[in-house]
C-alpha cells in the first residue's frame, strides 16, 4: 500500500483549468519534491490533498484510506505544513505544541512524550520554553514542522515551506525533513527551487495542471531530452 496515490484528479476554478487528469502514487519513506513554477497548480493540489478544496473528479488516497469516503481516517494520517506560518506569536513552543496535540485528543504525559519527541527530531529541545515571538524565521518554521507531527502522521505535506528564509535557515529545514523521510515518514515537499532537491530524492514535475515526469531526481538531471 502507498502512502498517498491521486488518481485522475482534476479541479477548475470556474472555467480555469488548474489541474488535469493527475495521477502518481508517492513511494512510502521517501522525500518527494513536487516541482512546478509558480501558477502550475501546487496550491490547488496541496488544498485538494488537505481537503480544504473538494472535486468530483478523481480519487485521493492516504494510507489505503479513500480521502472522499474517509476523511477522518485519511486526514489523521496527514501532517501538513502551509506557506503562511500560523503560529501564536505569544505562545511558547511547548504550548504550540500542546495545543496541536490537544486537539488530536492528545493529552497528558503522552503529549509531553510526544512534543520532547517532535522537537527533538526538528533538533529543537532547547527552545521549548520560549516564546514564538523570539524565534527566527527558520527556527519558526522548524517549530510548524515538529507540530505537523505530534499524531504521529504517515505523509508530511510542506508547501514552498522554505519562503522567505535565508540560506542557512533553507539549507537547515531541507536537511532536517530528509532525515525524518529516513525514520519512515513520506514527505512530499512542494518547491519552485531545484536545489531543494537531492539526487537521491524523487520529483513528480507538475506543469499547467498536468504530470509531465514522477521520476527519481537524479534520472531528471541525467537530461535524457
Ligand atoms: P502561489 O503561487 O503561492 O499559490 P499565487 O500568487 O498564485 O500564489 O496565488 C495567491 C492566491 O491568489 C491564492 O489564494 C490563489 O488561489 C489566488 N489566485 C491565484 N491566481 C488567481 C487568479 N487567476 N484569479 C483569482 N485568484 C487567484
Ligand atoms: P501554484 O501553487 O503552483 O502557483 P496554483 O494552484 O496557485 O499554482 O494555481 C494553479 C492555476 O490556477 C494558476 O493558473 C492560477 O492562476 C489559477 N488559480 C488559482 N487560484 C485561482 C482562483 N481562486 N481563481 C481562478 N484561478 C485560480
Amino acid at each position: 500500500m502507498t502512502a498517498l496515490e491521486v488518481t485522475d484528479l482534476g479541479y477548475s476554478y470556474g472555467a480555469k483549468r488548474a489541474l488535469d487528469g493527475v495521477s502518481f502514487a508517492l513511494r512510502p519513506g521517501r522525500f518527494t519534491a513536487l516541482l512546478g513554477p509558480n501558477g502550475a497548480g501546487k496550491s490547488t493540489l496541496f488544498a485538494l490533498l488537505t481537503r480544504l478544496f473538494v472535486t468530483r473528479e478523481g480519487r485521493i488516497s492516504v494510507a489505503g484510506h479513500d480521502i472522499a469516503k474517509e476523511p477522518r481516517a485519511a486526514l489523521s494520517k496527514i501532517g501538513v505544513v502551509f506557506q503562511q506560518p500560523t503560529l501564536d506569536l505569544d505562545m511558547t513552543v511547548a504550548m504550540n505544541m500542546r495545543y496541536f496535540a490537544a486537539l488530536h485528543g492528545i493529552g497528558g504525559r503522552e503529549a509531553a512524550r510526544r512534543t520532547e519527541r517532535a522537537l527533538a527530531q526538528l533538533d529543537m529541545a532547547e527552545r521549548a520554553g520560549e516564546k514564538i515571538r523570539s524565534l527566527n524565521g527558520g527556527h519558526r518554521r522548524r517549530m510548524e514542522i515538529a507540530r505537523a507531527l505530534i499524531h504521529d502522521p504517515e505523509v508530511l505535506l510542506l508547501d514552498e515551506p522554505t519562503v522567505g528564509l535565508d540560506f542557512k535557515s533553507r539549507q537547515a529545514i531541507v536537511a532536517h525533513v530528509h532525515e525524518l523521510a529516513q525514520t519512515g515518514l513520506t514527505v512530499f515537499w512542494a518547491t519552485h527551487l531545484v536545489d531543494e532537491i537531492g539526487d537521491g530524492d524523487d520529483v513528480v514535475v507538475l506543469h499547467r495542471g498536468e504530470v509531465l515526469a514522477h521520476e527519481p531526481a537524479a534520472d531528471l538531471r541525467g537530461g535524457r531530452s
